[in-house]
């Protein structure tokens, strides 16, 4: 931000004198002690039109003006005013008494105009290097419009696939979200905000958001304070020490006290506890919602919680512009509180050196395009893409399709549009979308013929009279190819689903298409896990798509033709029916350890009473306790041999570490990517300890032939926890140690910490 400092001969406009002083701290307080009340509490209001009542350009203009207003979300600017941006940004910089930058902040979640797969898929890659990617390509789009912050990172764990956020999380270990979540800051802020083209990272939702009971959005969360932090918090950690620049608040209660005005994770956590230096938002319209979860009285008092809980920024709602000054006059709120907000905010715009490129980054539609969807753009999503595509099944070898046969394409998402690019598109655009069906069609060219009959309109289409031409197609194919699943809109925020099997009479096609006898092969788009049911046994292989953003044709063409093997891992445990909700490998042992022997009576009452049932294992008995598919799961078209586990040492000291290391082998035909996984147990704990817990993971990629050993390195400090006093500690005693490919295999061995 100092840069243009010694350019500036003269120091009479107000951004000539913050830019003059030597550091971020001393421009900060430069500006603050020219600051009156208003001005400061300006600085803490984060609008959106609606804020002003839709399109009221010339009282938003005047805001502006009178330094009320610090940033403005989400700005449809083309629906009001295609240069109101400019516009607003040049009454800030010009206009305004201190002639503070507003910041544009925007959901870009998984792409600005190029679409990349939903977060969830993303997190399928298990591959950091691809998500810093794709959210820097993202960071370089949105930078080119003037945005320069992002409402992402989404960092909330989840272990419910019925809330339909879970599509924007990156799934349910702490450890892979954290390795995830930052590379994504990393990707979006690079290692330096005042490149013009970085955009500040927001993690949200702070905290538990992803605990929404019964995968209900909004609903309170329950979480006990120890699991918090084990599980939920590290991921929020993470990102803060990579340098995420704000915190969103949850629309939620955690553990009865509503997200947006708890001083617990606010003040404790986030600031005493980790020494947050950015600053804190509301997520939209919280700060107001604390009425209705009837623990503010009314908006003065919600502005008074959620000012005095540490939330810096208010988002859409105006309780602070209102209440604020009078809950100060009353000795409510301080002048030093309003002034640390304000420093918070204010520092993160100095950072971004927001005083020196306020403007978009394109300054005229030719530079825009040369930005936006660029061919190495969309490449890059393409490459993204094929790598978040998860092998469930592949009976028979189905998959790859290989060319010269015949395909009949039936179902509603091979030509969707809309529905591959997923929840959260605010400038993704269909008209953009490459779909499956032409890329099929350019993959086998003249070998082969690739036929189609969507058979259903869309996926929760329930009628059956497009079955009858389906079939038909079907009869005529060598192998058929169903690409079903969800649309977008059945996840994302406020689309929770109760019944997570396939909508519409999909499972009923499927069964009709199997009748055929022909090999069938299924793709499906999906925000979530899905209950698979009998059309798990009907069809020969199941590929799992995500929804995988603008380039999903040519990537999943590629894949499906084995030009790349698929590499794709799940990022959460897949269960065989809504009713194991909630369903997550890193869970406790029951006092009855799911051993053969402890299983052999009940298996076998289970099996009488239920045996058409899948997964059918324990004492539950309709589903059984297990997975369809565990954590860490995906086949490839190459088979993977795990050998010689060892170990460095079979005892660890507490500030120690030691090695795991293991030799994998591609013993199949083709050249493809192993995830390998290492998994610890601490087999009795002062708390009752999870059965497993990821520690590492590792990618490779091998020939056919080809052998390589992975090495993990495990220190103590990575076996620590919180006890049942919140203090984290190591405990020596018995570990299981496992390389392994997914949370329910692999090679087992053990050692003492001491
Ligand atoms: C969501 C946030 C989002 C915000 C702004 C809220 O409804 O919960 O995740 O960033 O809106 O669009």
């Amino acid at each position: 931000p100092l840069q243009a400092a010694n350019d500036t001969s003269n120091f009479s406009t107000p951004r000539q004198q913050v830019l003059q002083q030597e550091d971020i701290e001393s421009q900060i307080e430069h500006l603050l002690a020219q600051m009156s009340i208003h001005e400061k509490i300006g600085q803490l209001a984060l609008r959106d039109w609606g804020t002003f009542g839709a399109s009221d350009m010339k009282s938003i203009k005047q805001a502006v003006r009178e330094g009320r207003v610090s940033g403005f979300l989400n700005v449809n600017f083309s629906a009001v005013d295609k240069n109101a941006f400019e516009e607003l940004q040049r009454i800030a910089v010009e206009e305004s008494p201190l002639g503070i930058p507003l910041l544009f902040g925007q959901d870009v979640i998984h792409g600005y105009e190029t679409i990349f797969p939903i977060p969830l898929g993303q997190a399928a890659s298990w591959n950091p290097e691809l998500i810093r990617n794709g959210a820097r390509i993202a960071a370089q789009e949105a930078s080119a419009d003037g945005i320069r912050w992002t409402f992402a990172p989404m960092i909330d764990i989840s272990r419910d696939p019925r809330w339909g956020r879970i599509a924007e999380t990156l799934g349910e270990d702490p450890l892979l979200t954290s390795i995830l979540g930052v590379a994504m800051v990393e990707g979006f802020q690079t290692s330096n905000l005042a490149d013009p083209t970085s955009l500040a990272a927001c993690g949200k939702h702070f905290a538990g958001y992803g605990a929404a009971e019964g995968g209900r959005d909004y609903n309170s969360a329950y979480i006990p304070e120890r699991l918090l932090r084990d599980i939920y918090l590290p991921p929020f950690k993470a990102g803060i020490d990579a340098g995420m620049q704000s915190i969103m608040s949850t629309y939620s209660t955690l553990n009865d006290v509503p997200g947006t005005g708890s001083p617990f994770l606010f003040k404790q956590i986030l600031r005493d506890e980790w020494g947050f230096d950015g600053f804190v938002v509301s997520d939209w319209n919280a700060v107001m919602e604390m009425v209705p979860h009837g623990f503010a009285r009314n908006a003065r008092h919600a502005a008074n919680l959620a000012a005095n809980a540490g939330i810096d920024m208010e988002m859409h709602t105006d309780t602070y512009e209102k209440f604020l000054p009078q809950l100060m006059d009353e000795g409510k709120f301080s002048e030093a509180q309003l002034d640390t907000a304000v420093a918070n905010i204010l520092r993160v715009k100095l950072r971004l050196d927001l005083w020196n490129h306020p403007y978009p980054r394109a300054q005229s539609e030719a530079e825009r395009e040369q930005i936006i969807r660029s061919a190495q753009f969309l490449d890059a999503a393409k490459e993204a893409a094929k790598e978040t595509f998860v092998l469930l099944k592949n009976d028979k070898k189905v998959l790859p399709l290989k060319k010269g046969q015949t395909v009949a394409v039936i179902g509603p998402l091979a030509e969707a549009p809309h529905e591959q690019l997923g929840t959260w598109i605010y400038n993704g655009d269909k008209k953009h979308s490459r779909t499956l069906l032409p890329a099929l069609r350019a993959m086998v060219g003249d070998e082969g013929e690739i036929l189609y009959a969507a058979g259903l309109d869309y996926s929760r289409d329930m009628s059956t009279r497009g079955f009858k031409a389906a079939v038909k197609v079907a009869r005529k194919a060598d192998v058929i190819l169903y690409v079903g699943g969800e649309e977008s809109i059945l996840s994302g925020e406020g689309h929770s689903r109760g019944d997570i099997r396939l909508p519409g009479a999909q499972a009923e096609l499927v069964a009709e298409l199997a009748k055929t006898g022909k090999p069938l092969a299924m793709v499906l788009m999906a925000g979530r896990p899905l209950q698979l049911d009998e059309t798990l046994e009907q069809a020969d292989a199941v590929m799992m798509a995500w929804h995988p953003g603008t380039m999903a044709g040519p990537a999943l063409a590629d894949v499906l033709y084995g030009e790349t093997s698929p590499s794709g891992r799940l990022p959460l445990t897949w269960p065989v029916g809504a009713g194991q909700i909630p369903i997550y490998y890193n869970h406790l042992a029951t006092g009855r350890p799911a051993t053969d022997d402890n299983y052999t009576r009940i298996d076998r009452i289970g099996q009488e009473v239920f045996q058409h049932q899948p997964g059918n294992s324990s004492n539950l008995l309709d589903y059984g306790h297990k997975p369809l598919f565990p954590f860490g799961y995906g086949l490839t078209y190459s088979d993977f041999a795990y050998a010689d586990l060892e170990l460095s040492s079979t005892t660890l000291d507490v500030n120690g570490q030691l090695t795991v290391s293991a030799t994998i082998t591609n013993t199949g035909k083709r050249t493809a990517t192993e995830t390998a996984q290492l998994y610890v147990r601490d087999l009795v704990g002062s708390v009752s300890r999870p059965v497993r817990e990821l520690k590492g993971f590792e990618r490779i990629t091998l020939a056919p032939g080809e052998s390589q050993r992975v090495q993990f390195t495990l220190a103590a400090s990575d076996l620590a926890f919180h006890n049942a006093q919140m203090e984290q500690v190591i405990e020596p005693g018995e570990f299981r140690v496992w390389v392994a490919p997914d949370a329910q295999s692999g090679l087992e061995s053990g050692f003492t910490l001491r």
